[in-house]
């Protein structure tokens, strides 16, 4: 191997443990609803996977599928290397993670003005904050090649069609996993502080109340300044533990039947009238669709586990722990 050589094995096992880094810190920042500091991992993580990739590439280790699928087969092995930092290794990187710092620091998430909109070149993995003008000055690479985090896309991007499509088959879902299931066990908090079945249920009914009063808002007034108070936690739903499964699915129908009836049959128009949010700076209703899904679909995942795991341990129970069919799957804007 050549000094060269060994240097770029040693940028492509620095740059691919960065990326996973990043990756696995910008999950929790979501699980922890820090969307902008979400954001500003993956387009950290996106930056060091293009910098993997062209590495990879360099080192001639991408030339033909035939000859990837015979060093897949062969069990590609890198070379125990010290890599070096892995993380914060350019100084815009650190300086937008400094600015993530003091947000932490007090306890909330960036605000849209703390944080531009970043890009990251595919080719490269160079990045840049704000407007996206011209190719990239370590490249050439245009700007369309140009991978985007902006703030008006931290909640997902998918369009009018497959928000509907989301929005419409949650209250299946939620039927299917809530069939034949215990009252008892539906009831049931797995650990203490942990949210029963019924609390998850019942948040969404809330959420989707919060959802529709901020797309009425979004609709009908001129762009409005949208409510900064934080829609309501979990823990608020408490009080649907004490109500009969049938009732809160009922509850879940009837806000979702008015929420989709304020939606559908809107124009493209429509869903990009704006608003102002203090977190999110210029959102729209598209944003505002992503948002709920994106909350919805992670707590019926939560959902599904916590379904399965009550029932593992409860053979007198006639619902099996797992289901015919996945109750929630992968989206995509083809939807
Ligand atoms: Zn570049």
């Amino acid at each position: 191997m050549t000094p060269d050589q060994a240097e770029l094995r040693r940028l492509f096992t620095s740059a691919s443990l960065g990326h996973t880094a990043y990756r696995a810190w910008a999950l929790q920042a979501r699980h922890e609803r820090r969307f902008n500091v979400a954001r500003l991992f993956e387009a950290l993580g996106a930056a060091k996977l293009a910098r993997a990739e062209s590495v990879f590439r360099q080192l001639g280790e991408a030339t033909s599928t035939a000859h990837s699928v015979e060093r897949a087969l062969a069990g590609m092995e890198p070379e125990a290397i010290a890599t070096g930092p892995i993380t914060g290794t350019n100084p815009l990187a650190r300086d937008m993670l400094l600015r993530a710092q003091t947000a932490i620091k007090e306890n909330r998430d960036l605000r849209a003005d703390e944080m531009g909109d970043i890009y990251v070149c595919s080719t490269c993995g160079m990045l840049r904050e704000g407007q996206l003008v011209g190719a990239c000055p370590n490249c050439g690479t245009v700007p369309e090649a140009h991978r985007s985090f902006r703030a008006i896309d931290a909640m997902g991007t998918l369009g009018p069609h497959a928000l509907m499509s989301s929005l419409e088959h949650t209250e299946e879902g939620l039927r299917k996993l809530l069939d034949g299931v215990d009252e008892e066990l539906l009831a049931c908090r797995l650990k203490e502080g942990d949210p029963s079945i019924k609390e998850l249920v019942g948040h969404l009914v809330d959420i989707d109340a919060v959802f529709r009063e901020r797309a009425w808002l979004l609709l009908e007034t001129d762009r409005p300044e949208l409510p900064p108070a934080h829609p309501p936690k979990l823990d608020a739903a408490a009080s649907y533990r004490s109500q009969p499964t049938e009732a809160i699915l009922a509850a879940f129908h009837a806000t979702r039947r008015q929420t989709l009836n304020l939606l559908r049959g809107l124009t493209s128009a429509a869903w990009h009238r704006p608003g102002h949010h203090e977190l999110y700076g210029e959102v729209n209703l598209l944003h505002q669709g992503n948002w709920v899904v994106a909350h919805e679909r992670s707590h019926l995942v939560d959902l599904a586990q916590l379904r399965h795991d009550l029932l593992v341990h409860q053979e007198e129970c006639k619902a099996p722990p797992d289901l015919d069919e996945v109750v929630v799957t992968d989206m995509n804007e083809g939807e």
